[in-house]
């Protein structure tokens, strides 16, 4: 192990650090946070609203978020919409212009339900509205779909470790941009741990606010290099691949999708039990059959869904293997 305040530290920081902002597509700074994504995800809530958040909301996820919104005292709205449904951009726009809000929040890949939101569409009509932020957790699409922080506008960009980056839980990964860096200026009662200003203070050393989980920065330090070796291209196109693998296999096993077309995750399937078969018992047998686990459906749609990821290190392989097996359970 390495100490936090040293020069080894700080090699290594610098050393992820251009490489995870080209895969942010910013060129503001990235941070090292030692917390799973909800961590950064209340830091957001709590460095930025001062008016109001509008929370988009249209599954497990994103339905939390208004509920984290208020624990931290905040005036929260949800813009809800039915699990498996997206969130329109037109909906958004009617809500931000009644100017009770400064802050928006919105899960781009909704894992729960197996819906990616417009991010395109989303972030052009938060263009319209210069004073207000948006939030945009990316937990289970960063680097298996193209996503330009810079670019389409986003204000706080957050991924987790575990997802679609296939390290292991407790860690993620944020950037901020300067508006958002202007509002947590101005507002009171960040707190420490996850105080914005204090990243970016730390940061300008290539350290951070406490002792981060070393391990973790080494273990990311090893996946950018395996990503940056792919390329992005390549990844991206592994991971459509691999998702098109799953959406053939769902439609000829004769099963339906839970997201609604033309909204399907790129690194994920929520597949709709459309055939009304046991899916525990499905989960159980792939597990003690073949050593594979999938989940059986999240929170309120468990049963009635079960999920299959393409997202991180799957392969077209690893992805066939898997179908392959749920066949013969089936
Ligand atoms: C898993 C997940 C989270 C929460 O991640 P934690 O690691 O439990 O904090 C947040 N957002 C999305 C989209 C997720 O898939």
């Amino acid at each position: 192990m390495i100490g936090h305040r040293g020069e080894d530290f700080k090699n290594l920081y610098c050393g992820v650090h251009p490489k995870l902002q080209t895969l942010f597509g910013t060129k503001q700074p990235v941070f090292l946070c030692t917390s799973s994504a909800w961590g950064v995800m209340e830091a957001s809530i709590r460095n930025l609203v001062d008016r109001g958040v509008l929370c988009c909301m249209c599954g497990a996820f994103s339905d939390k978020w208004l509920d984290v919104a208020k624990r931290c005292g905040k005036n929260a709205e949800p813009l809800q919409v039915d699990w498996g449904k997206h969130i329109d951009h037109k909906a958004v726009d009617r809500r931000l212009a009644t100017g009770k809000f400064d802050t928006v929040t919105l899960i781009h890949n909704e894992t729960s339900t197996g819906v990616m939101n417009p991010l395109g569409e989303i972030c052009c009509i938060l263009a319209k509205y210069p004073d207000i932020t948006l939030v945009v957790d990316t937990v289970s699409s960063f680097s298996g779909v193209k996503i330009d922080m810079d670019a389409l506008g986003i204000d706080v960009m957050l991924t987790g470790a575990q997802k679609a980056l296939a390290l292991p839980p407790g860690f993620s990964l944020f950037s901020v941009s300067e508006k958002a860096f202007a509002r947590a200026g101005r507002l009171p009662n960040r707190g420490f741990y996850f105080d914005f200003l204090e990243f970016r203070k730390q940061q300008a050393q290539w350290m951070t606010p406490s002792t981060p989980s070393i391990a973790h920065i080494h273990a990311l330090q090893y996946k950018l290099d395996e990503i940056f070796e792919e390329g992005f291209e390549a990844r991206f196109d592994r991971h459509a691949r691999t998702n098109a693998l799953v959406h053939n296999w769902v439609r000829s096993a004769g099963f339906d999708f839970f997201a609604e077309e033309g909204f399907r995750s790129k690194t994920l399937t929520c597949v709709k039990n459309s055939r009304n078969i046991d899916v525990l018992k499905l989960a159980r047998d792939l597990r003690s059959k073949h050593h594979l686990v999938i989940d059986p459906g999240y929170g309120k749609i468990q049963g009635k869904t079960f999920r299959l990821s393409n997202m991180g290190d799957e392969t077209e392989e690893s992805v066939s293997v898997l179908l392959a097996c749920l066949d013969d359970v089936l």
